[in-house]
């Protein structure tokens, strides 16, 4: 099923609206997630798709038709919330059962389903129990067998995971993908964990006080953020910054060292005026340690190492230039002592934004702005650049 959400607000009483002016589409068969900070609007989104609430302004259409006055039992949905109620007195088996019941199949399909149903969540071997011998994590496996027991058009999943431990995320991330794809049902998933999004979605639209912020596939919105707001979200450990602002001659002035440097490459960079703050952002595997102080360069951001923190395969190098403590990846070969001068050196890959619209004014390669709607073509998008 595709959908679509036209210009989509809500406001709840008199308060400020939840959700913005909200236009985004879904192509059928594609997981798109919704992600962003707590009280950002998902969770309204994700009911005013379902019909529970309807929206104050806009207009949400399936597959092309309208849906607005459409009931939430006659939209073809599922779904599935962080704590899934199942019915406590019935069994693992009769809770799957129980939607399709209500909708009248008989009885032999019924079964058939619900355990085609729980073979594919495998609960298969759980058929007996009662919710209150399951632990979380089978608990939501039941729920969304409940929920794609229908054949729904359409799965929606607010934050199915958030109640589970953290190796058990891992898994269920993997299972829903899989079923996602074995049945090719046009989801919609709300969570406010960016890795989540990252390893899960086809695509993400990310939203910000009940506005979207950028819409597109987690590469690139991890390469070509198009403001800060989804820069700082995306990543961990976090995009690094440093306020600087821009002088006459093309270059940018540290805020903490005073430093100057010239911007290379890049695009974008047109519309600037002298003192325009700005920070300068790259994520900590974006840039070049430089150890040896005979090598710095008059270009270098200059610094010292705070501490050294062992990862596995990898030394994230915590350092401070100026005020600000910066994190940047480190191979295990290099020698590093804790206190020792170190250099930083900016290749291609680094960040301007506007310190007061947060605004993306610089991407890594040429090729112009990033956009907020999934339908232009990111050329800047440097392939496979990094491995999420
Ligand atoms: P999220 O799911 O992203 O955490 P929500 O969609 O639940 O955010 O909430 C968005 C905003 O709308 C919040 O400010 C919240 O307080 C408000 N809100 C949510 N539900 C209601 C409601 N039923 N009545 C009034 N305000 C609500
Ligand atoms: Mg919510």
């Amino acid at each position: 099923m595709r959908i679509e959400l036209q210009h989509v607000s809500k406001r709840y009483e008199a308060e400020a609206p939840s959700v913005k002016d909200l236009s985004l589409s879904v192509q059928d068969g594609e997981l798109m997630t919704i992600l962003g900070p707590s009280g950002c609007g998902k969770s309204t989104t994700l009911l005013m798709i379902a019909g529970i609430f309807p929206p104050t302004q806009g207009d949400i259409l399936f597959d092309g038709h309208r849906v607005n006055n459409v009931l939430p039992k006659d939209r073809r949905i599922g779904m599935v919330f962080q704590n899934s109620a199942l019915y406590p007195n019935m069994n693992v088996l009769k809770n799957i059962e129980f939607p399709l019941k209500n909708m009248g199949v008989a009885r032999r399909e019924r079964m058939q389903r619900s355990e085609e149903a729980a073979r594919m969540v495998q609960m298969s071997d759980y058929l007996r129990r009662k919710p209150g011998q399951l632990s979380g994590g089978q608990r939501q496996r039941v729920a969304i067998a409940r929920a794609v027991v229908k054949r729904p058009g359409l799965l929606l999943l607010d934050e199915p995971l958030s109640s589970l431990d953290a190796n058990l995320r891992g898994n269920m991330r993997e299972e829903i993908r899989r079923l996602q794809k074995e049945l090719g049902i046009t989801t919609i998933m709300v969570t406010h964990d960016q890795e989540e999004a990252l390893s899960m979605s086809d695509k993400i639209a990310v939203m910000n006080a009940g506005e979207l912020q950028q819409i597109g596939t987690p590469l690139q919105l991890y390469n070509a953020p198009a403001n800060w707001f989804v820069a700082n979200f995306l990543g961990m450990p976090a995009m690094n910054e440093l306020m600087c602002s821009w002088s006459a001659d093309g270059c940018l002035q540290i805020a903490d060292t005073g430093q100057t440097i010239p911007v290379n490459g890049g695009s974008g960079l047109s519309a600037l005026h002298q003192g325009q703050q700005m920070r300068l952002a790259f994520r900590p595997h974006q840039v070049s340690l430089i150890t040896a102080t005979g090598q710095f360069r008059e270009t270098d951001l200059r610094g010292r190492v705070a501490s050294v923190e062992f990862t596995g395969r990898e030394r994230l190098v915590h350092i401070r230039i100026g005020d600000t403590a910066i994190k940047v990846y480190a191979d295990m070969a290099e020698s590093l002592d804790e206190h020792q001068e170190i250099a930083i050196r900016l290749d291609a890959d680094y960040y301007l934004f506007d310190r007061e619209s947060g605004e993306n004014l610089r991407l890594p390669a040429a090729g112009g702005q990033p956009k907020i709607s999934e339908t232009g073509d990111m050329p800047f998008v440097k392939q496979a650049a990094y491995s999420l």
